[in-house]
């Protein structure tokens, strides 16, 4: 029985995770954010461990003891590149540890299961167990350890939601019976090949958006375990995962163009081959780092758009070396964020704010697009796809409809990246090609470096 100053910690608990969602969707109160995350946590574990009686705590500190020691150094190493995959990990485990409790809660109360208590145990277990399989395979994706690609073929979508289905089948039939115990085995085997099959078929650079979903799957059966184990904190933390999680996935899919049934069982993934004839005939014209520098002296307002690319080259620290030195000159340096540049969300704001740039700086699309017709220079680091106007004028690229920096607005516009080649989607990019673009190739970090040497020679 659960005491009631805990139920007061708990209230405390919850009252942290939502001011963490709310503050982490602002940039300045992120960090507070992340914080009132990790007090939450605490006080909603402390409550736990004192309400009820634990009969063994050495083997509750050995497993923060381990947690601690595996966790520490992967959260203190692990590079910005790779916290998509971290992140499945995460989730991986997370959703494990929901359903492995919910393995234990059958089998302590078999054959002693209501209806509504096995159902919900049922349905969070096939979740929990799919959630599982399914940030593994993200997290071997994004990791390399496996082919990026998706592996599709002919009726992957018949074959997942069949065996959904019968996953369904044997919950229903082990609603019904809850002491036939070998219907669990096969119940999770099943969940397993749903994850498993579901998220093979879906290409590495498209994770993200499959992690967001996975996310809310995993708070949703968390908050299913927290009804079998009566447990509010869990509930409502489990609410919350789940449904922000949704969220992320459907604003991430609409920022993408891309429906959200598409992610789940469309050809998501399904990476475009750029077409060669649609650059072929087409000149751009190449410039250097010096000749950027010269048109960088007479420029006012400068916007900078840093993308995927930015990310892959680690350019970030030099970026800002340019805008600051750029600044120092007398010019007006903005950086234009939009939602889906890099891959994953906040992937810009996380590398600027790295580098130390001013929140100040960062100008989210819908606030910068405005401005970039007074832009006298707006500089393209290795960014592709948040520029390209066939998302505005093509309405059979796949691009159409997702929205775009309006790059092509500013009077002179540079894109730095290695080649003429296109970006996650395969869609060539009409910008490259047109009068006052200039085109500097070179991995992103050498070319800012020569544009830093070249703006400082002129300055003197
Ligand atoms: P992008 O369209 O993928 O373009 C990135 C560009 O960076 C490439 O064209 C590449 O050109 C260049 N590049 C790569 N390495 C470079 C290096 N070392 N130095 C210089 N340039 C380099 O990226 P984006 O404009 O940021 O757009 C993001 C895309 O990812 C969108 O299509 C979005 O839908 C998708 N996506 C985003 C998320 C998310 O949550 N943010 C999740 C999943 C997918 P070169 O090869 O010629 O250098």
């Amino acid at each position: 029985m659960i005491s009631i100053p805990v139920e007061y910690l708990y209230i405390l608990s919850i009252a942290f995770f939502v001011l963490s969602l709310k503050w982490m969707s602002e940039v300045r109160a992120s960090r507070f954010g992340n914080l009132a995350g990790v007090v939450g946590m605490v006080v909603a574990v402390g409550a736990t461990l004192a309400a009820y009686q634990i009969q063994r705590i050495d083997l509750v500190v050995v497993g923060v003891l381990v947690g601690a020691v595996v966790g520490t150094p992967i959260g203190l190493k692990v590079p910005m590149t790779a916290v998509p995959q971290r992140t499945a990990m995460s989730h991986a485990f997370g959703s494990l540890a929901v359903a492995l409790v919910g393995v234990a809660e059958y089998y302590n109360r078999v054959p002693n299961l209501d209806v509504f208590t096995m159902s919900v145990l049922g349905g969070e277990i096939v979740l929990g167990f799919l959630t599982f399989m399914g940030s593994c395979i993200a997290f071997l994706k994004l990791q390399g350890l496996i082919p990026g690609r998706p592996y599709v073929y002919r009726g992957r979508n018949v074959v997942t939601l069949a065996t959904l289905g019968l996953a369904i089948v044997f919950t229903i039939y082990l609603i019904l019976d809850p002491s036939q115990q070998t219907v669990l085995p096969i119940m999770i085997s099943l969940a397993l090949l749903v994850g498993f099959n579901l998220v093979m078929g879906i290409g590495g650079a498209d994770m993200p958006t499959v992690i967001a979903t996975l996310n809310s799957f995993a708070g949703i059966s968390a908050a299913a375990l927290g009804f079998v184990l009566n447990n509010k904190v869990l509930i409502v933390a489990g609410a919350l995962d789940g449904s922000s999680g949704l969220i992320l996935a459907i604003i991430m899919s609409q920022a993408m163009n891309r429906s959200f049934n598409s992610i789940l069982f469309g050809s998501v993934g399904k990476v475009l081959k750029e077409e060669q004839s649609a650059q072929a005939g087409r000149t751009v014209q190449q410039y250097t780092a010096e000749d950027v520098a010269i048109v960088l002296e007479g420029a006012k307002s400068i916007i900078i758009a840093p993308g995927y690319g930015m990310g892959v080259a680690q350019a970030q620290f030099v970026v800002k070396e340019l805008a600051d030195l750029l600044q120092k000159s007398g010019a007006d340096v903005k950086f234009a964020i939009h939602p889906v540049a890099g891959r994953m969300p906040g992937h810009m704001n996380v590398l600027l704010a790295e580098a130390n740039v001013s929140y100040d700086q960062l100008w989210e699309m819908e606030k910068i697009n405005p401005l970039f017709p007074q832009a006298d220079v707006a500089i393209v680091v290795g960014a592709n796809d948040v520029t390209n106007p066939a998302a505005r004028n093509k309405p059979d690229s796949p691009l159409y409809g997702m929205p775009i920096l309006d790059i092509d607005k500013a009077k002179t516009i540079v894109f730095i990246k290695r080649s003429k080649g296109p970006g996650f989607s395969g869609v060539d990019n009409d910008l490259f090609y047109l009068q006052n673009t200039m085109m500097v190739f070179g991995d992103a970090k050498q070319v800012i470096t020569d544009l830093v040497t070249q703006v400082k020679k002129r300055m003197g």
